[in-house]
């Protein structure tokens, strides 16, 4: 799979790739590179400079430099066109050459500074990481300020707020609402103590720590989901399921804001660290 919006902040690469490592390959040190794995390779190395055959009669020809990730160690990896009509791309894992993950763990290339990187972690590793990458600290910040009327306290919170964002959008995206819960407006609320209205959070479905990524502005009203507390907390810490579930029926009630930001549903999955992997 091809990186998305948040591996490439993460590796601070444009381009790279992802997949999951089948008992298979690792029980065969092999992995056979499909679409965007091929591609990256090929692009990399010349269609040209990748022998096709076994990696004995090749042995110079197949061998080829990469740094793995993290520390940049240089390494020295197979790879082999292994028929003739080059449809198959395998590149060879060895614990001895430094690169040998294990079963069901995420392995990825990238392109940086002309180099490529190659590394693996575990499957869990990999989507907390990826999901730090979003983490908002000033998100309590913000949501208190829709519950308050004091503008004195108003104006403190929003300083305090990493993306500046408009509270008065979410508070009209609420009231566009009626004061429900977008994913499922039968979730029963309680009354701010402030305000007296039905207490909603505002949720941003493209996280506003990928502004920096995209010429589009992110604090706008189709980008803002008016959600109970359940919802809100879920689709920031529940599981896989859940949080596509809530993913997509939000993305299904807003389908113009994916084609204004032209994503697709899966692209807002791994925005979440919640795409499948395969
Ligand atoms: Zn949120
Ligand atoms: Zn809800």
């Amino acid at each position: 799979m091809q990186f998305g919006a948040i591996q490439k902040i993460k590796f601070n690469t444009t381009i790279g790739s992802y997949s999951v490592v089948t008992e298979r390959e690792n029980y065969d040190s092999q992995i056979t590179a499909t679409d965007s794995e091929a591609k990256l390779l090929i692009d990399f190395f010349g269609k040209e400079n990748i022998p096709i055959g076994n990696v004995k009669s090749h042995k110079e020809q197949a061998q080829k430099t990469l740094r793995l990730y993290p520390k940049g160690d240089e390494i020295k990896l197979n790879l082999v066109f292994p028929k003739p009509n080059k449809t198959e791309l395998r590149l060879y894992l060895s614990t001895k050459a430094g690169f040998k993950p294990i079963p069901n763990s995420i392995w990825f290339m990238f392109i940086k500074n002309n180099e490529l990187w190659i590394g693996s972690m575990i499957e869990q590793e990999w989507r907390d990481e990826n999901a730090l990458i979003i983490y908002d600290e000033t998100e309590g910040v913000y949501q208190d300020s829709l519950s308050e009327l004091d503008e004195i306290k108003i104006t403190k919170l929003k300083a305090r707020d990493v993306f500046s964002r408009d509270r008065n959008i979410a508070l009209e995206r609420i009231k566009i609402e009626k004061y429900m819960c977008e994913y499922n407006p039968s979730h029963i609320l309680f009354n701010s103590r402030y305000t007296n209205l039905p207490y909603l959070e505002a949720h941003h479905l493209i996280p506003l720590a990928l502004q920096k990524n995209t010429a589009k502005k992110l604090d706008v009203i189709e980008n803002i989901f008016s959600l109970c507390p359940y919802c809100h907390r879920a689709i920031h810490n529940a599981d896989k399921d859940l949080t596509q579930n809530i993913i997509k029926k939000l993305a299904f009630k807003r389908p113009e804001l994916l084609n204004i930001m032209e994503l697709k549903t899966s692209d807002i999955f791994s925005f979440y660290s919640v795409e499948d992997i395969y």
